[in-house]
């Protein structure tokens, strides 16, 4: 085939491949050819293969699909170690006034700063809930668009919204919402604008109102027919805490499941980060419709929120991704790290030593992030014909060489290094360092935009 596409070898590695079976090597090959995996098996790749451009000896490596991340905040990267001993509400009541003074710099900073953060630990596919848009703060979801071009990694912008402001009984400031046909005409113009539904979309939008106690109801009904006459994904915060629980009921007279059936938030469109505060019938909910859930372990923990019924939602069959979440609450900012946390977390809670394995939690940062986003026939396992979005992680120097199985040596041992990462065949990380934008310039940006944001929410 002499019009074949460039090719990349990766020979000598392990690789787990996350597709249906498990299937893993423990030392084998993938040929990429142009965005896509060509092939992939044990042993070496065949030889004779015509158009190598590039041949990469993945000796003492551990070859998975690229992470999906579910649940993030970018904005919150100029936030980060405020309010660190708060739940939820104390918390977003402490930080609302800060985060209200955003505007665009900012934002892009704030982007930058996250993506940069997960590309570098192996997230090949990010997304943000960015749900506070201020009067006059500028084109912010323009800005984070930008800032994930830039970077190259593929993204999922959950365009956001607040209409429930104080005067109304809702947590946020009235000054940091937005009114509802405001919210509904900015979500339907950045749908109309930047979202693309092609197979290896580098851009996609969903429609995200933040949560039931910073949303009307007729925003998070509106917000669900307008998703669904555009065809995109839908996504919210969704039973997160205790104080949400006897929050709904007191205001609806219902949980936060059954408030979100009867506003039509439930399906196999809808995805819903935490989903801590869940009983049988709840889970059942889930299952029946379909319904996602972003699980995020460090910031549930961090904000004191609870423990989800991880091992329950996948008995019963629910999609379950993994999230960061914003980095107010998750300082670290690292998707590769909620994979052990998914582990622990989940192993205190009454499942004990079966609630999960490190398998089963590398799935759900790969495969589980891809079904909770639309786009498990593209990405979040290594098979021919999907999308060549991988990672190469290192696993023979002082911190990984002798634990036994390369699984166990990513999902529980230490921040495995990442030699390598492609998205849709590009390199973006070669080395641990980003090659696609400077990792120094946006420290800066991130430490200055976050001083400048605190002068002004000090006003
Ligand atoms: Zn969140």
């Amino acid at each position: 085939m002499s019009d074949a596409p460039g090719r990349t070898v990766i020979e000598n590695c392990a690789i787990a491949t996350v597709d249906a079976h498990g299937t893993e090597y423990a030392r084998g090959h993938l040929v990429l050819a142009g965005d896509r995996i060509e092939s992939l098996g044990a042993g070496a790749a065949p030889e004779g293969l015509a158009g190598v451009v590039r041949r990469i000896d993945a000796e003492g490596h551990l070859a998975t699909p690229g992470l999906v991340n579910t649940h993030h905040h970018f904005y919150q990267f100029l936030t980060r170690g405020l309010a660190t001993d708060h739940n939820l509400f104390d918390w977003l009541t402490a930080l609302y006034p800060t985060w209200a003074r955003i505007d665009e710099a900012m934002c892009r900073a704030g982007a930058l700063g996250s993506l940069a953060m997960m590309a570098r630990g192996g997230c090949t596919t990010a997304m943000d809930h960015h749900y506070i848009h201020p009067r006059g703060a500028g084109d912010l979801s323009g800005a984070i668009i930008q800032a994930a071009r830039e970077t190259g990694v593929r993204f999922t912008l959950a365009r956001g919204s607040m209409d429930r402001g104080e005067s109304d009984g809702g947590l946020p400031p009235d000054f940091a919402v937005e009114s509802l046909e405001g919210a509904l005409a900015a979500t339907e113009e950045t749908v109309d604008r930047h979202h693309d539904a092609s197979f290896g979309a580098m851009t996609q939008i969903a429609v995200a109102p933040c949560s039931p106690f910073s949303v009307s109801t007729e925003l998070l009904t509106q917000s669900a027919e307008l998703a669904r006459r555009k065809g995109v994904r839908m996504h919210t915060h969704g039973s997160e805490t205790v104080e949400e629980e006897t929050w709904c009921r007191e205001l609806f007279g219902m949980g936060p499941t059954d408030y979100f059936e009867s506003t039509g938030w439930l399906g196999a469109d809808v995805w819903m980060a935490h989903c801590v505060h869940m009983n049988d019938a709840d889970l059942a909910a889930f299952a029946r419709t379909g319904t996602g859930v972003a699980h995020c372990p460090s910031s549930n923990a961090r904000l004191a929120a609870g423990i989800a019924r991880v091992p329950d939602m996948l008995a019963a069959g629910i999609p379950v991704g993994l999230g960061v979440d914003g980095t107010a609450s998750n300082e670290a900012g690292e998707l590769h790290t909620e994979l052990r946390g998914a582990v622990l977390v989940n192993r205190l809670g009454p499942h004990r030593e079966a609630a999960l394995t490190a398998r089963q939690a590398l799935r759900l940062g790969t495969y589980g992030g891809a079904q909770v986003l639309g786009r498990a026939a593209e990405i979040g396992s290594l098979e021919p014909g999907k999308l060549a979005d991988l990672v190469l992680w290192r696993l023979d120097t002082l911190a990984h060489a002798s634990i036994a199985d390369p699984v166990a040596a990513l999902v529980l041992g230490a921040p495995a290094p990442v030699t390598a990462s492609f998205v849709g065949g590009r390199q973006l990380v070669a080395d641990g360092r980003l090659t696609t934008v400077d990792e120094d310039e946006i420290a800066a940006s991130t430490r200055s935009e976050a001083r400048r944001l605190a002068e002004i929410a000090g006003e």
